[in-house]
């Protein structure tokens, strides 16, 4: 039988499997196991050609009980009603693995932003605003940036928020340009917030970090900036990196800036000096101590599981690994930092992002990276210690802490 690759469907199998360590009975599965809410719309819009093109867009808000929503918005032209889905889940279980006061929800168009003038970008992110207003704000739903989206988004999408309530709202979105009340650091803080985990890994396994062997695939905001600081922190040498178009590969080590530089000037990370391509199947099989998955969902499955020759598997991307890969990967002792762990960081500081907005009053990065660190090391420490406590993977380790905490405010509200 062939493996099951929709994302929904894999949320749902890690979140039954879960529920069962716990000791759940199928009616709490049943309660955690949907979107509260679901819209979809449609956005039809004039093209720079003078052509109307219309577009899919989702928003999915699955629990509030911990706080008001909270997720990315993706713009991709594989986005679908199940990876937003998914993606909503995963952001429940992302704020309360790091015990953050917020639930989940998660928001995308079906469209290729790559394609498009800065005046359709603006024209798309409005919309999608316009229709959505009825059901995010900063008590209810607070969006922010994800795959093929940025701060100059985010900044159109808070201000016609605010037209339509006629008030300042910052708080509506996070990922905003710091002019306009965003907080320091909220670029890197996916990257930073999941290397404090590897740090933490590494010393668990002992492993030692400098001139430690680094592949990256997917060169994007979160990979790019993780191979940066791997780099500086750590002195990490990376022997390959990727992005949609293929992988570059250096035994003695490739520049992380370089490669940035690179993907800057020609979109992608092919073609850099020195370095010999390869496929991104075959990055990921690279032997090397910490393997970063940096771009979409389903890439470690049950077909190469078995040839993935790391230690460390730190997920920054949604939906790196499938269930079958995860019981391959922990037979195999490869120490897996769980994706809505490893990739909190970024929610985390849109978090304190909220809470600047709110004071209006703004920290320094420092200040802003010594209370990441604090909130990541934390879940990472639970996590371990919960999956050694009843000998299962980390993946479920961070669930049965995180449907836990949502279940106790379920319980609380009166809601079960
Ligand atoms: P991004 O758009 O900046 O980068 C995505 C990168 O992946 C691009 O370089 C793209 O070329 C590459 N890519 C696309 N398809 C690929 C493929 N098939 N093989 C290899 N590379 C491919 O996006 P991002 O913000 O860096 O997000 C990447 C992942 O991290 C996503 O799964 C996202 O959900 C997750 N994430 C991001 C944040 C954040 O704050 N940016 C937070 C949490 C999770």
């Amino acid at each position: 039988m062939t493996e099951n690759l929709d994302p929904f469907t894999i949320s749902q199998i890690q979140l039954q499997d879960a529920c069962k360590l716990k000791g759940y009975d199928h009616q709490l599965y049943e309660a955690l196991s949907e979107p509260e809410r679901f819209v979809q719309i449609k956005i039809t819009m004039k093209m720079d050609d003078g052509s109307i093109r219309t577009f899919k867009g989702f928003r999915s808000q699955y629990n509030s009980a911990r706080g008001p929503m909270k997720g990315g918005i993706r713009w991709h032209p594989e986005e679908s009603a199940s990876l937003v889905k998914a993606l909503s889940a995963w952001m429940t279980w992302k704020t309360a693995c790091v015990d953050i006061p917020l639930g989940g929800a998660k928001g995308g168009i079906i469209c290729n932003p790559k394609g498009m003038s800065n005046r359709e970008l603006e024209t798309l992110a409005r919309n999608y605003i316009r229709q959505l207003a009825d059901f995010i704000g900063p008590n209810i739903d607070v969006p922010a940036p994800d795959v093929y989206t940025n701060p100059q988004i985010m900044a159109w999408m808070m201000d016609e928020y605010e037209k339509i309530v006629r008030k300042h709202a910052p708080s509506v979105i996070t990922g905003k340009p710091l002019a306009l009340g965003g907080s320091a650091g909220r670029s890197i803080a996916t990257a930073k917030g999941g290397i404090f985990t590897i740090r933490e890994a590494a010393k668990d396994i002992g492993l030692d970090l400098n001139g430690a062997k680094v592949v990256v695939q997917g060169y994007g905001n979160a990979g790019s900036w993780a191979a940066k600081i791997l780099q500086d922190d750590f002195n990490c040498k990376i022997i390959a990196v990727s992005d949609s178009k293929g992988g570059v590969y250096n035994e003695d080590g490739i520049d992380a800036y370089k490669a940035a530089e690179q993907k800057e000037k020609t979109k992608t990370v092919l073609g850099l000096k020195g370095t010999k391509d390869l496929t991104n199947e075959d990055i990921l099989e690279l032997k090397c101590d910490v393997l970063v998955p940096a771009a979409l969902e389903n890439v470690i499955t049950r077909e190469n599981a078995e040839k993935i020759n790391c230690k460390i598997v730190a997920e920054l991307a949604n939906g790196p690994t499938t269930p079958d890969a995860d019981h391959i990967l922990y037979d195999n002792q490869i120490l897996v930092i769980p994706d809505f762990l490893c990739n909190a960081g970024g929610v985390t500081v849109s978090y304190f992002e909220m809470v600047q907005g709110y004071y209006s009053y703004f920290w320094t990065e420092k200040e802003v990276f010594e209370a990441l660190d604090r909130v990541m090391t934390n879940a990472y420490r639970s996590t371990v210690k919960q999956a050694k406590e009843f000998n299962t993977n980390n993946r479920m380790g961070a669930y049965m802490i995180s449907i836990e905490r949502v279940v106790d405010a379920m319980r609380l509200r009166g809601w079960l």
